[in-house]
């Protein structure tokens, strides 16, 4: 099974990613958490290349799209699929949808481009459920302010935000059997309480 979570900046991700590793390995479960962009150490040069602040230089859109698309086969070619061969639980802190958030309907790329692009890259390796925390830009911003990563929300405006949100909403939308939508203005508790029992649905 590959369980993915997307969603902003500031949605809180990672604690439901670490919540639901401690879950499903206390349940028996072999898990591989990992995430995107960085989850290889290639993958983790290009993560500083594409978001190291202090860099001095940005990728142009193009470019940047195939920085994520390189980082993403890396991942999932020497780490996601071998994990799931082996019969682990792999759960990705970010996948494909971020790319069609960020880089298509956040950057202005065409998604058909990214979508093919993305599936050259993974080989057509699709997750079993995407799990959306869905929250709003400027909520999100007011949750990131004081952390390292604020850098990134505040370099864009919360219209960049609402595009990568509204993406992510559609995503889902289209293909209600994989995804869950949850409300990430819910406590952490009640988010894990939401997330667990459809993983459990899937994973006994
Ligand atoms: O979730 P994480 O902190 O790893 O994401 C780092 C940043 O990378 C996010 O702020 C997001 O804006 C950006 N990103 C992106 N396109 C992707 C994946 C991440 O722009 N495909």
């Amino acid at each position: 099974q590959f369980i993915v979570f997307e969603g902003i900046d500031g949605s809180g991700k990672s604690s439901q990613v670490v919540k639901l590793a401690a879950h499903l390995r206390l349940a028996g479960h072999d898990v591989l958490f990992t995430r995107e962009p960085g989850g290889t150490e290639i993958g983790r040069r290009i993560r500083s290349l594409v978001l190291d602040p202090t860099a001095g230089t940005e990728p142009s859109p193009r470019a940047e799209a195939l920085l994520y698309a390189a980082d993403r086969a890396q991942h999932v070619e020497t780490v996601v699929r071998p994990a799931l061969h082996e019969g682990q639980v792999v759960i990705s802190d970010r996948y494909v949808d971020s790319s069609i958030a960020y880089q298509a309907a956040g950057r202005g790329m065409a998604v058909e481009e990214v979508a093919w692009l993305s599936d050259w890259a993974t080989a057509s390796l699709k997750p079993d459920l995407v799990v959306i925390l869905d929250l709003d830009p400027m909520i999100a911003q007011g949750r990131m302010k004081g952390r390292s990563e604020a850098d990134f929300i505040e370099k864009e405006d919360l219209e960049f935000h609402e595009k990568v949100r509204y993406k992510f909403l559609d995503i889902a939308a289209e293909n209600p059997q994989r995804y869950l939508v949850v409300d990430a203005t819910l406590s952490e508790d009640e988010i894990f309480t939401i997330v667990r029992a459809k993983v459990d649905e899937r994973l006994p």
